[in-house]
């Protein structure tokens, strides 16, 4: 048995080690640099540089890395070794404070979305000295923010510390009209991640899981999900050697791996670990992606993070549980017993309402790619339509105060479960609302639309941005008044009925809810061009300019790069199709009908009488779908050609593709996927829907 508080944190560079290997000086330096922001002396990174080098060695490690997270989406490191010449033929291991704070990687490979011509490749990374360095395999990671030449912010870091400043000045500022003297107020969240594991014998033979991570093509099976019963299902011996190999490498990188679970659809799963400040769980999550790809194919299976691998079967999204907390221990978004008598929560909560209403769009293009397209509005996560749910209780408590009546709280009630020797539980005040994108869930905010494969590094910038300007508002509303308590209760009342519209607790999955929240004026982005076409209104400028999150150089770099992106994700996987289409599933019906065709001719030489009707009537049938099928790869190959002709114009060019070539790519698959029920499974070239769900056994 793993004995887990001891390898806990053992490959992490963490403040224990710290402690136990730096200088108490270097120590306090860095400890003053971590807590409150201030810059670094050399001095003090080359003794902190020289100590992680010792430690890693000791490891076993021979190289370093700066290991950083540009718009890819992606982790990207570059290794080099310890070795310095030492002047007499031989080496010596040496690390400096330089290298430690400053890296060079040469940028010109990642995307800038125009702001770095080739030309001028030099990037930089920069340590991050809040994340605490690590070891993987044989290499010092070191987390590092990336950054052009020019200054301009190429990766997904730093904005995210960006706004994490920008939260903490603006709580504090905040907190001190409630006469609270706190130092930091940081932004915690706890992403819940879902993925599919699959046989990788069976994932090899799909060319469109090996391209695309999702399958283009694929019949339903007989039986998906209707069950239930994979659910929180006993686990699969495979499944849990797996699950036993990844928790004990995210222990020792220090992830509180907690929960791990079957989850609805067949061969999919759950990890959630204990939540974090959200730098850390930003860079933890990137990891544990990083080591289920990695461990799954130690244990032969493929881990598919993909948002929507199966068609007809629920996606993987992750849940981004979002909260404040003080230094002092203070959960800002914790309503306490009588939230109808706790300010300080309630103007919290006004700002939550009144930033999701005002920038409902920055939320949605946080989570907008490609793959998540397939997922939101699917009746498995939530609609595009951004909404919040805060609970029938909070609800009443809000309802009382906008209409300035008295609020009657009905407290928890007591649940018997009609066997003496289960206990009473408490039941909570609310039922979840599983259809809501972003809800309430007792002492944090629960953003459910992210996709499985997303870095949670947007999403989480937005919300502290949005959450760090409305705060910023009220600040200066209410910094002015002589009456604080009144002019604070005002404040949230006015707020609560200017924003009413965004407080959605029915079920989001129904027509009525759309039809309801176009009433209310609330936005309905579905599709990623769509979405991604908000980030450079003028509204959302001014907010990254104002809370100095991105300039608006860096905006429209980010804008493009998604787009970008997008028209490169349909792109290669209609290539992919077609490439299926035409060399194999196309010549695997041919090839079948031509069997009928034989078996009909054949029989009737025997006998006149022997029927070979059922033949005929499948034969007829699969050559009138083989020509549409045909027809469509025509159309398809059509409109690709078609979509070079907006390539000047990317919002465009990304619409084209949105519109008209994933059309026609749902229409190939229509076909296909009609064809593949009537074709023998001896014919069909690839692997069924049923032998990559229930591959593992
Ligand atoms: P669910 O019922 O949706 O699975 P849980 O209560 O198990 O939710 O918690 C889900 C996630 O929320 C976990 O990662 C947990 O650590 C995280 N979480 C709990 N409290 C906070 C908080 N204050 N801030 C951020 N995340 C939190
Ligand atoms: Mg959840």
């Amino acid at each position: 048995m793993t004995d887990v508080p001891s390898i806990f944190a053992s490959k992490v560079f963490n403040d224990e080690t710290m402690q136990e290997r730096l200088p108490k000086e270097a120590y306090d330096a860095l400890k003053e640099t971590i807590e409150s922001g201030s810059p670094l002396d050399i001095s003090v990174a080359n003794i902190v540089a020289n100590a992680m080098k010792d430690w890693a060695i000791e490891h076993g490690c021979t190289h370093y890395t700066h290991w950083f997270q540009p718009m890819t989406g992606v982790t990207a490191e570059k290794h080099d070794s310890f070795i310095s010449p030492s002047g007499n033929g031989k080496v010596i291991m040496e690390f400096s404070g330089k290298e430690l704070i400053k890296g060079e990687p040469d940028a010109s490979s990642f995307p800038s979305g125009g702001i770095r011509a080739t030309f001028e490749a030099r990037g930089y990374t920069t340590w991050d000295p809040t994340s605490y360095a690590f070891i993987k395999g044989n290499t010092l990671c070191i987390p590092t923010a990336f950054m052009s030449y020019t200054g301009d912010i190429l990766d997904k870091k730093t904005p995210l510390l960006r706004s994490m400043d920008r939260i903490n000045q603006e709580s504090i500022r905040i907190l001190k009209l409630f006469n609270k003297d706190v130092k930091r107020v940081n932004a915690t969240v706890g992403p819940e991640q879902e993925y599919f594991l699959i046989d990788k014998k069976i994932y090899d033979q799909r060319k469109d899981l090996k391209y695309t991570g999702r399958t283009l093509f694929g019949a339903r099976p007989p039986k998906g999900q209707q069950l239930e019963d994979h659910y929180f299902g006993a686990l699969k011996s495979r499944v849990a050697d797996f699950m036993q190999e990844l928790d004990e490498e995210l222990w020792e990188l220090g992830i509180y791996s907690k929960t791990e679970h079957n989850e609805v659809a067949p061969a999919q799963h759950e990890l959630a670990p204990v939540f974090t400040t959200v730098n850390i769980a930003a860079d933890h999550n990137q990891l544990t992606m990083e080591a289920m790809k990695r461990i799954a194919l130690k244990h032969d299976m493929v881990c598919l993070l993909h948002e929507k691998p199966f068609a007809g079967v629920n996606g993987s999204g992750k849940h981004n549980n979002w909260s404040l907390s003080t230094n002092t221990g203070e959960n800002l978004f914790k309503p306490g017993k009588k939230p109808e008598e706790n300010t300080q929560f309630l103007l919290f909560l006004a700002a939550v309402i009144k930033g999701i209403d005002e920038y409902q769009d920055l939320l949605r293009l946080s989570v907008a790619t490609a793959g998540n397209d397939h997922r939101l509005g699917g009746d498995e996560a939530p609609p595009a339509i951004i909404s919040m749910f805060i609970g029938d209780d909070l609800q009443a408590v809000v309802d009382a105060i906008i209409e300035g009546t008295d609020y009657e709280s009905h407290g928890k009630i007591l649940m018997g479960t009609g066997a003496q020797v289960l206990p009473k539980i408490k039941r909570d005040t609310t039922d979840r609302n599983r259809t809501s994108p972003f809800a309430f869930t007792g002492n944090k905010f629960e953003f459910r639309s992210l996709g499985s494969a997303l870095n949670i590094s947007c999403p989480n910038i937005m919300l502290n941005t949005i959450l760090a300007e409305e705060l910023s508002q009220f600040s200066d509303i209410l910094e002015k008044s002589s009456n604080f308590e009144s002019d604070c209760r005002k404040l949230i009342r006015k707020t609560f009925k200017e924003h009413q519209r965004i407080l959605f607790n029915g079920d989001g999955y129904t027509d009525e809810w759309v039809e309801e929240a176009k009433q209310r004026g609330l936005l309905n982005l579905k599709s990623t061009p769509e979405a991604l076409s908000h980030y450079i209104v003028d509204k959302n400028l001014k907010l990254f300019e104002k809370q100095r999150i991105f300039t608006n150089r860096e905006v429209y770099a980010r804008y493009e790069i998604l787009l970008e992106n997008y028209i490169n994700v349909v792109n290669i996987e209609a290539l992919t199709m077609l490439d299926m289409a035409k060399k194999d599933i196309l010549p695997s019906v041919s090839a079948f009908t031509a069997e009928l065709a034989n078996t009909i001719q054949a029989k009737a030489a025997v006998s006149a009488n022997i029927s070979t009707k059922a033949e005929v009537d499948l034969l007829e049938r699969l050559s009138i779908m083989l020509e549409k099928f045909s027809e469509t790869i025509d159309k398809l190959e059509e409109n690709l050609i078609q979509a070079a002709n907006y390539k000047d114009d990317i919002q465009k060019h990304a619409e084209f593709y949105c519109d008209y070539v994933l059309a026609s790519m749902q229409d190939l698959r229509k076909i296909s996927d009609e064809m593949e029920m009537s074709v023998s499974s001896k014919y069909w070239p690839y692997p069924s829907y049923g032998q990559m769900l229930f591959s593992i056994q």
